[in-house]
């Protein structure tokens, strides 16, 4: 091997962009991230500090990923067998892509898609096969199947983040069911939807769900992750794929806990499509923006030419939403979290002062 390998190398990886994380500002109005914030801070602290007497952190978390994934089967009412952990989403995708696919490997995926999913392939050197939305922000099935022959995985995060788009249900069953690769449904926002296609896996060989504590659970800092397949798939990346202690103790705990009282973080997924429907209704009253429909937690608009100083508008005003830039034909694109009751208002409150 010559000298000089490790730096062609590195200067290689250098190049490349990575996940862009979202600026941290203080004492803002954070809605750039699909945090969820309706879910109460004294709610969770009472939990932390109910498991916190309880751990001994001087040992391996021994059994403790087993314990999670039946508390999350319980939840889900899908065999344990069936049930992965991982720290957060994003670690699972990380190590599907890294075990699974290779430099000749193809994904079919949406344009845009997950901006982690899409800097991981990059990372690994993965090609992808992009399937851009339309101008209503909506994906064509018979574009995705089409093409689904050309490719080796779909990768599909529905609903999709950015745009809050879901394909009916109908529709992405047939995707599915045609598709002959690896299908990886990436289900991070699924509680606000409509529907889960999480039982295609009891009787789908190669599909692999993936979900997260993240979002409906309020619990992204926590970084925890599962995957739903097949008891073939869940086997082998338990035991040889995973990292033999991938979560913390803590995050075990919180989590077995948490998902406990999933009652709880049902009714916050309901006030959160109400509190979506309001900021969908409020931002198509100020008549200027492109408001597309959402499935998510969080809403996508478009403010043409004014997208930049709208975003730059409202940091000032301590309000952070997430600027986007073009999404297909639409310039200025901006997607603003639901937050809490009162966070929605002061947002709706501040972008209706600024065009005035
Ligand atoms: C937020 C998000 C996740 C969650 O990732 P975690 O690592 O579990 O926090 C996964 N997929 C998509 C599309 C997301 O937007």
């Amino acid at each position: 091997m010559k000298k000089d390998w490790f730096e062609k190398e590195l200067e290689k990886y250098s190049k490349l962009v990575g996940y862009k994380k979202p600026e941290k500002y203080s004492n803002v109005i954070k809605l750039d991230s699909n945090e969820n914030y309706v879910v109460s801070q004294e709610f969770l602290q009472k939990m932390i500090n109910e498991v916190k007497e309880n751990i001994d952190v001087r040992e391996y978390p021994l059994g403790g990923t087993e314990r999670l994934s039946q508390s999350i089967s319980k939840y889900m009412g899908i065999p344990r067998e069936m049930i992965g952990v991982g720290n957060g989403s994003d670690q699972i995708i990380d190590l599907i892509l890294s075990t699974f696919a290779s430099k000749g490997t193809k994904i079919l995926t949406s344009d845009p898609t997950f901006g982690f999913f899409e800097e991981r392939c990059k990372l690994y050197s993965i090609r992808t096969l992009k399937i851009p939305f339309d101008k209503n922000m909506t994906l064509d099935l018979e574009k995705f199947l089409l093409n689904s022959k050309k490719a080796d995985i779909l990768y599909l995060d529905m609903p999709n983040n950015p745009t809050g788009f879901q394909f009916q249900r109908k529709d992405l069953e047939k995707l599915i069911r045609e598709f002959k690769g690896l299908v990886i449904i990436d289900e991070a926002y699924v509680e606000f939807s409509d529907y889960s296609i999480v039982e295609m896996t009891k009787k789908i060989n190669n599909l692999i769900v993936l979900r997260t504590l993240s979002k409906s659970f309020g619990l992204a800092g926590l970084r925890v992750g599962y995957l739903v397949a097949n008891s073939k798939i869940i086997d082998t990346f338990t035991r040889v794929i995973q990292y033999p202690y991938p979560l913390n103790t803590l995050a075990i705990e919180i989590g077995i806990v948490a998902l406990r009282q999933s009652k709880y973080f049902t009714d916050i997924a309901d006030l959160v499509k109400k509190e979506r429907l309001r900021i969908i209704i409020n931002l198509k009253q100020m008549k200027i923006f492109e408001v597309f429909d959402s499935k998510a937690n969080f809403v996508l608009f478009s403010a043409g030419g004014s997208g930049q100083r709208i975003h730059k508008a409202l940091i000032e005003q301590g309000i952070s939403i997430k600027n986007l830039g073009k999404i297909g034909q639409h310039e200025g694109c901006l997607r603003v979290t639901v937050g809490s009751q009162d966070m929605n208002s002061k947002f709706l409150t501040a972008i209706r002062d600024l065009l005035n």
